[in-house]
């Protein structure tokens, strides 16, 4: 049975937190691939300023290029409108080989705000959850972010979910689990490369370096 991590977002631009928590995840779920999907129009981001789809799309292709396992998908792109995490989702399982395992993976930043996603009950019901504890990302720590995460859960999605230590994650009787990961991920995120172009420091450390080289041809982010 194949399994494959769907990894969204905006991608503005892609940095080297997300090829972490991808190369991360890949090893620790087992997954034999991990799809970036990056989004149109993001419904939850201020679209303003946002690089052009095919400049984000085009970062993650240099991004990953010559990386086993990593994949880029321009579904998001193609469909017309707002992306929904929803119809990504119903377009993989619909066009894969029936014994196939699908993750939907992203931030606990972006995990709270899932009750403003279209048909968010739905998705518990249809795709389990990988969950990145960002570091730096406010709630302050770890410890914090499990415990909102755990009220979130309750709260808007099921009383029914329980906590497995053992699995690192909630599971539910009728809908699908939402794991916890926190292994090795980076504090680098896409506001931080924007603000560092703006500031015109260096963002090497942070880009892939063919990323790096796209940006200033493309004069993006000034
Ligand atoms: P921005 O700063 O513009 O909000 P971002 O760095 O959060 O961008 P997105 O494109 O929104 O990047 O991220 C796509 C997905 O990857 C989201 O689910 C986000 O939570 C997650 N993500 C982003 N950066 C990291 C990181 N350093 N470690 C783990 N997950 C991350």
């Amino acid at each position: 049975m194949e399994r494959i991590g769907l990894f969204g977002g905006t991608f503005d631009p892609i940095h080297l937190g997300h090829i972490r928590a991808a190369k991360e995840v890949m090893n620790g779920f087992s997954l034999d691939k991990i799809v970036f999907i990056p989004s149109s129009s993001p419904p939850h981001k201020n679209t303003s300023g946002v690089a052009i789809a095919e400049d984000r799309l085009e970062m993650i292709r240099l991004a990953l290029a010559g990386q086993p396992g990593f994949d880029v998908s321009d579904t998001e792109l193609k469909r017309p409108g707002p992306s929904y995490s929803i119809d990504t989702v119903h377009y993989f399982q619909q066009n894969a080989a029936k014994e196939t395992l699908f993750f939907l993976i992203l931030g606990h930043d972006a995990f709270f705000e899932i009750h403003t996603w279209k048909s968010y009950h739905e998705l518990f019901g249809i795709i389990p959850l990988i969950v990145l504890l960002r570091p730096g990302h406010p709630p302050s720590n770890g410890l914090a972010i499990r415990k909102d995460i755990a009220t979130y859960l309750k709260t808007k999605i099921s009383r029914q979910y329980r906590f497995s230590l053992k699995k690192a994650g909630y599971f539910h009787p009728d809908l699908k689990p939402v794991y916890l990961f926190s292994k090795n991920l980076v504090d680098i995120s896409s506001t931080s490369v924007r603000n560092r172009i703006k500031n015109g420091d260096p963002i090497r450390s942070f880009v892939p370096g063919e990323v790096v080289k796209w940006i200033s041809r493309k004069n993006l982010y000034q």
